[in-house]
């Protein structure tokens, strides 16, 4: 079970992990929202704890961030009673659930188990394209029956949007949309540097031509998978 615990006191953050750890989580930490938001979007996990007052970036934009940018892992929400927001707020946002601080660590874990328990899945369909399959629910990606590819989660995240949209033509800004989130400011040639990093791992090495440059229109996905 990963977690993701964004928290910026320092000795809390380290208690807690160190209980964390010793009940069979595996635990990464981050000490601001900037950090947080990142690790969050780069790395998949089961479950985030997230403190409200961080700095660089709140507990309620990473919140908003992650769900806009439609990652869906569960989140805990450490709120204060006196906080500026109160737990409403949290659960508005996207959050899962919440404690206020100061909480118990063995209530902190009630709450996480539940957490877990709840959000496992309405398993998601399976999307394929001729022999390319990716299961959302397991996040294989496989040519045929054998041929495992990994993808990073920004590659995963990627080819799923193209899968569901197979046989169409995807513009970059849609991709960029979809993909990265609706706040994202950097170069749109991003679309393309990752267009031709899945291109490597999913044609490439098995000979084939799956992503389809469409001249001034952006990318099709050939729904026969190339
Ligand atoms: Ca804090």
């Amino acid at each position: 079970m990963r977690l993701l615990l964004v928290e910026d006191e320092a000795r809390m953050a380290d208690a807690v992990a160190g209980g964390l750890a010793a009940d069979g989580f595996t635990v990464d930490i981050a000490h601001d929202g900037q950090d947080g938001l990142w690790r969050a979007s780069e790395r998949v996990y089961d479950v985030i704890v997230l403190d409200i007052m961080l700095p660089k970036l709140s507990g309620y934009e990473v919140v908003k961030r992650l769900r806009a940018a439609k990652v869906w892992t569960p989140i805990l929400m450490l709120t204060a009673k006196d906080g500026e927001y109160d737990q409403a707020d949290a659960l508005d946002l996207g959050a899962d659930d919440y404690l206020t601080k100061p909480f118990s660590y063995v209530v902190l874990l009630a709450h996480l188990r539940a957490l877990v328990r709840r959000a496992a899945p309405a398993r998601p369909v399976v999307l394929s394209a001729g022999d390319l399959i990716l299961d959302p629910a397991t996040r294989r990606v496989q040519r045929g029956a054998d041929d495992e590819i990994s993808l990073t989660p920004r590659e995963f995240a990627m080819l799923q949007y193209l899968l569901r949209r197979r046989g169409e033509v995807v513009s970059k800004s849609d991709i960029l949309a979809n993909v990265w989130d609706e706040f994202y400011e950097g170069d749109p040639n991003i679309v393309e540097v990752y267009v031709g990093y899945l291109r490597k791992k999913i044609d490439t090495p098995f000979d084939r031509r799956s992503i389809e440059t469409v001249r001034g229109a952006g990318y099709r996905l050939r729904s026969d998978g190339g």
